[in-house]
């Protein structure tokens, strides 16, 4: 029998038939005219997929991790204050990204794991804080599936005259963002998560005040690699279909990006969130019906692209290698303070009701395996409801 898993974790995801396909094509000059047209419409499609038609995308070789740091480096000045908006292992991140180019950071952390910092919380703190440069917010935190309200973080931010930067590595493309209309001045994320193509792409958008920032500097950028003056005219000229060279584009990577954000759009970002919004909650239902807890303490800062259930009494994380025996691929946490407890579950990118029935199938399965008593099909009938019912 092959040998078929499914991938459910929070990124690398599944990826589709026509996007595994542009990987494999031959490989042409980055300069040639085919590429160049590629590349362009690439960006032009990030723009419609950020929901910010007036941004300025950059497309670079790297991870994630590499997208926080370009944001970082061409933002942040030494002596820059900086407010982190903290909901766990990301947010961490960020803070010591921006730490690393010299921002004084203030923290406002989350009052217990699975949590997240109130609005009046951190709007408190943009007051006591007396001018910010700038604000961080983690979407979706991958380590706790905690989601925050990024419209209401981006609005006080603004308010306050901090420029909006938000980590969407977990959340662009599945989980409801309109980085325009919701004043966010630089969004990114990476290639592997929800926008559905092999590791390797820092996706970063920046709105014209980032832009602004980035221009009115009065130190050079520190990193030779993220430094926008190499990169916005490379991406400027290829936004007007010519060929230009900072850095070699991973080209069938970018052949890939833009076959998926192509399936992105065709779907349609509307019926992209509904789907992200369907889907996690039937996984939910199942995962409630199955007696799991799960990470988040509200339902309403569950994200949308991730799940992330407690194990249940008796059951630790060898249930993941019965799991993936039953076909179906799961993470196990990531949040140092209760990494043991549980495990997650990505659904994000072009995944359907199958996969999740799939996947609630595995976790049953392996479930009873670990000697776990629940009523069998509990979880599949939960989910099932949910998608009957619409
Ligand atoms: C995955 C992730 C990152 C890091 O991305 P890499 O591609 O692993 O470097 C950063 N932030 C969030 C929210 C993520 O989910």
């Amino acid at each position: 029998m092959k040998d078929r898993k499914l991938l459910m974790i929070p990124g690398p995801v599944e990826f589709t038939p026509q996007v595994l396909r542009a990987m494999g094509m031959a490989t042409t000059s980055h300069v040639a005219p085919n590429f160049v047209e590629v590349f362009g419409q690439a960006l032009e499609r990030l723009r419609q997929v950020f929901l910010c038609p007036s941004g300025q995308p950059f497309v670079v070789a790297g991870s994630g991790t590499l997208a926080m740091d370009i944001a970082a480096a061409n933002l942040v000045e030494p002596g820059d204050r900086a407010l982190v908006v903290n909901t766990g292992y990301f947010s961490d991140r960020f803070a010591a990204v921006l730490e690393r180019y010299g921002a004084a950071v203030t923290q406002v952390r989350a009052p217990a794991v699975g949590d997240a910092p109130s609005l009046s919380e951190v709007e408190a703190a943009l007051r006591a804080g007396g001018g910010y440069k700038l604000m961080t917010v983690t979407h979706v935190d991958t380590s706790t599936a905690v989601k925050v309200d990024v419209r209401g973080l981006a609005a006080l931010g603004r308010e306050h005259g901090a420029l909006v930067v938000v980590d969407g590595v977990c959340s662009v493309a599945g989980e409801e963002m309109r980085q325009e209309e919701w004043g966010i001045d630089l969004a990114l994320t990476a290639s592997q998560k929800a926008v559905g193509v092999p590791p390797g792409l820092a996706l970063v958008m920046a709105g014209p005040r980032a832009i602004e920032a980035f221009r009115g500097r009065s130190t050079p950028v520190a990193s030779y690699y993220s430094d926008w003056a190499s990169w916005l005219p490379i991406m400027e000229a290829y936004l007007a279909r010519r060929p230009s060279y900072f850095g070699t584009p991973p080209v069938n990577l970018l052949w890939a990006l833009n076959v998926s954000l192509g399936q992105i759009l065709e779907e349609g970002m509307e019926a992209c969130f509904d789907r992200h919004r369907r889907l996690s909650t039937a996984l939910k239902a199942a995962i409630r019906a199955l007696g799991m807890e799960q990470v988040p303490v509200r339902p309403e800062l569950g994200a949308t692209t991730l799940t992330a259930p407690y194990y249940p009494e008796g059951v630790d994380r060898a249930v993941l290698g019965q799991i993936k025996q039953a076909g179906v691929i799961l993470a196990g946490g990531l949040h140092p303070v209760i990494k043991g407890r549980y495990f997650r579950i990505g659904h994000m990118g072009a995944v359907t009701e199958s996969d999740v029935l799939a996947t609630v199938g595995a976790i049953e399965k392996g479930l009873a395996q670990a000697g776990y008593q629940f009523p069998a099909g509990a979880g599949l009938i939960a989910a099932q409801a949910t998608f009957t019912a619409g």
